[in-house]
């Protein structure tokens, strides 16, 4: 089932059309990544998903449900998390109340038991649970908005960028976590990543967006024997 259904999205800053008529399925249970070079659209896409922009043309659909239009606090609270580009945590509040804040708009209890479900899977985050989430370092901040995604409970997460700025290391790090929430918890993730060899390792399906429209779709397995993909997104000759 598609858990997330786009067709035909216009998306625009003023005068600039950033979404050029944008069709995407995301499938329940799957990670689906965006590939596309700087410009190409990737943050308006995710916006445009989480209500933090309005689609202009064209439908967005949540669990069977047109969410076009609807404020950001409705969407997350219909299970849909976003998790934005360069994390934006709280830095003067702890780790604990940066997790909390991400239960807000939930309609199921459990915040407690979710806490520590957050803890089991990034326990460095359980060590530093009283401290502002500001003296962290770039990568448990990344965590920590992982974290507060979470706390939601979303059906659906939006990962925009989580390698930005990190070591290859603790992208790897990152990266396997991702994958055990999505096969553990059954998250569905949407994920758009610079480094396109993360990517299409840890998704099962993946678009190509150029220039705010897609053009390629296929299986990770698929667009990574592409010889277009190789050239131009994993840097092969
Ligand atoms: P990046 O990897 O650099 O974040 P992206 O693929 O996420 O790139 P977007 O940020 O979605 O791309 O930008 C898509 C297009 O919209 C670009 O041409 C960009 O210049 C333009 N754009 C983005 N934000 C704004 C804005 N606030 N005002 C005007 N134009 C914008």
């Amino acid at each position: 089932m598609s858990l997330l259904k786009l067709r035909n999205v216009e998306s625009f800053y003023g005068a600039i059309m950033a979404l050029r008529g944008v069709s995407i399925d995301v499938e329940e249970g799957q990670i689906v990544t965006i590939l596309g070079a700087n410009g190409a659209g990737k943050t308006t896409l995710m916006k445009t998903v989480s209500g933090l922009m309005d689609a202009e043309k064209g439908t967005v659909e949540f669990n069977g449900k047109t969410i076009n239009g609807m404020e950001p606090d409705k969407v997350v609270a219909e299970g849909l998390a976003h998790v934005p580009e360069g994390r934006e945590v709280f830095p003067y509040l702890t780790v604990e109340e940066n997790l909390r804040l991400g239960a807000y708009a939930r309609k199921v209890p459990g915040v407690e038991d979710d806490i520590e479900l957050v803890y089991d899977y990034f326990p460095i985050l359980k060590e530093r649970r009283g401290q502002s989430a500001g003296f962290l370092s770039g990568g448990q901040q990344q965590m920590l908005a992982i974290g507060r995604g979470l706390m939601a409970r979303p059906k659906l997460m939006l990962l925009d960028e989580p390698s930005l700025g990190l070591s290859p290391l603790l992208t790897q790090e990152i990266f396997a976590i991702i994958k055990r929430l999505n096969a553990e918890q059954g998250v569905t993730m949407l994920l758009v990543e610079q480094n396109a060899n993360v990517a299409l390792n840890t998704a099962h399906y993946g678009y190509v967006l150029e220039m705010g429209r897609i053009v390629m779709a296929d299986t990770c397995a698929a667009l990574r024997a592409s010889d277009d993909i190789q050239e131009f997104y994993l840097g092969k000759q």
